[in-house]
């Protein structure tokens, strides 16, 4: 089939010359399509650039080196932090606390707001389509509380149910944890009405935003959400940075988790006073070059423009939709009207692992599996997906080469 091009403006080819890890062939001939970004991005120069000016003429450590090195270390991490705070149009500087990953930013809400918040009876509400990591760490909360872990559904198009939402809120519920952006969907979940309708009865709402910081413009305070967690690695920054938003007076009211250096004001053995935010919640040495990279990610991503970003991929979206829907056994599961750069689908009866290898032989990078959200395979009652993800490099040629891919897979497999 044909479809109509639209012009963007948007110049994927001068973004490609960025990426230096594109440029490669696969198995020595075949080019590199890379569609496993919901896993992890790629990596602009300007971020690898970053991370080498760091070690080549600053590195020392920060918050404690008075010395030249030192200073300039601490003026970058904490400019890092600034960057963010733009990025998410945090109202305040100490509303950005640094963690490994969005997998620790949960965690980070669930052993401080949640321990001291959540008690027997309490119920947390997340939806049938969470991450592991919205997952687990609650069911950890619950059992040691004795509290409830409840699961708002989800359709067939993969889409949240709200009138179920609106049933499940009660006064016993504490907590409300919402993937954005679904990995394994690529569902795109109308949070502002669901904060919406949880704030009407008092209670707080926690946003996954591991796919959605990276594909649309996030703006914490217009959303209204009181958490907010990203992974520097998904957002084409380094791994091993991540970043927890909360509003300042739920962190201030929020216990420490880990102890150690930088997190306290006095330390004696007859008692320890604690640092203001966000330094409470970052105690030892931090992942100096993590923010770095991740600060030189953002600077990256807003020269080229979120919105510009969202629009690309959205028409990229479009057309692999559309290309796609021409194979006949192909399976798209997560059919949601708002969708984002996620193509998450079952070749007939050929199993997931076997599209992947002959995919990947064909220089064709996609992942294979549950994508860390067991219970949306059971939902739809697959063992696996094939999930093809997308970032502001792809273009409509790599998708052209993901469905020449998959008619190969069907000829061989079928
Ligand atoms: C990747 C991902 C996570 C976990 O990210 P980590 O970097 O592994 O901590 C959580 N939620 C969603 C929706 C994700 O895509």
């Amino acid at each position: 089939m044909t479809v109509e091009r639209k012009h963007s403006s948007f110049d994927v080819a001068r973004v490609r010359e960025d990426f230096p890890i594109l440029k490669q062939l696969v198995y020595g001939k075949k080019p590199l399509v890379y569609l496993d970004n919901a896993n992890t991005t790629q990596k602009p120069n300007a971020v690898i650039d970053a991370i080498h000016t760091y070690y080549t003429s600053y590195n020392s450590n920060v918050h404690r080196a008075s010395h030249y090195l030192g200073s300039l270390a601490d003026h970058a991490y904490e400019e890092g932090r600034r960057k963010v705070q733009g990025f998410l149009n945090a109202r305040y500087f100490e509303e950005i606390v640094y963690v490994r990953n969005a997998t620790e930013g949960i965690n980070l809400v669930v052993q401080t707001w949640g321990r001291k918040n959540i008690q027997a009876g309490d119920e947390i509400l997340v939806s049938a389509m969470e991450h592991h990591a919205n997952i687990v760490p609650w069911q950890m909360l619950c059992q040691e509380k004795g509290a409830h872990l409840r699961v708002i559904p989800i359709d067939d198009n993969g889409e949240i149910v709200l009138e179920e939402y609106a049933k499940l809120l009660n006064p016993r519920v504490k907590l409300v944890g919402i993937v954005h952006i679904s990995n394994a969907l690529g569902t795109m979940n109308p949070v502002e009405k669901m904060i919406e309708m949880a704030h009407a009865q008092g209670i707080p709402v926690l946003l996954d935003g591991a796919q959605s910081a990276y594909h649309i413009p996030v703006d914490v305070q217009e959303l209204d959400c009181d958490f907010f967690v990203f992974s520097g690695h998904k957002l084409y920054g380094p791994t091993g940075i991540g970043v927890l938003y909360g509003k300042r007076e739920l962190l201030e009211e929020m216990p420490p988790w880990m102890g150690g250096g930088d997190m306290i004001l006095t330390v004696s053995f007859d008692g320890t006073t604690y640092n203001d935010i966000p330094y409470r919640f970052e105690a030892g040495t931090p992942h100096i070059e993590g923010v770095i990279g991740l600060g030189a990610a953002i600077d990256y991503l807003q020269a080229l423009g979120m919105e510009s970003i969202a629009e690309y991929e959205a028409e990229l979206m479009e057309y692999g939709t559309q290309v796609l829907a021409d194979i006949p056994q192909l399976r798209m599961i997560g059919t949601a009207k708002n969708k984002a750069s996620v193509f998450s689908f079952v070749l007939g009866d050929i199993h997931p692992q076997d599209t992947g290898m002959i995919l990947d032989r064909e220089g064709i990078a996609v992942r294979t599996g549950q994508h860390c959200a067991h219970p949306v395979m059971q939902r739809f009652k697959v063992p696996a997906t094939v999930r093809a993800s997308l970032a502001c490099y792809n273009t409509r040629e790599e998708i052209d080469a993901l469905t020449q891919g998959l008619r190969k897979v069907i000829t061989f497999m079928g």
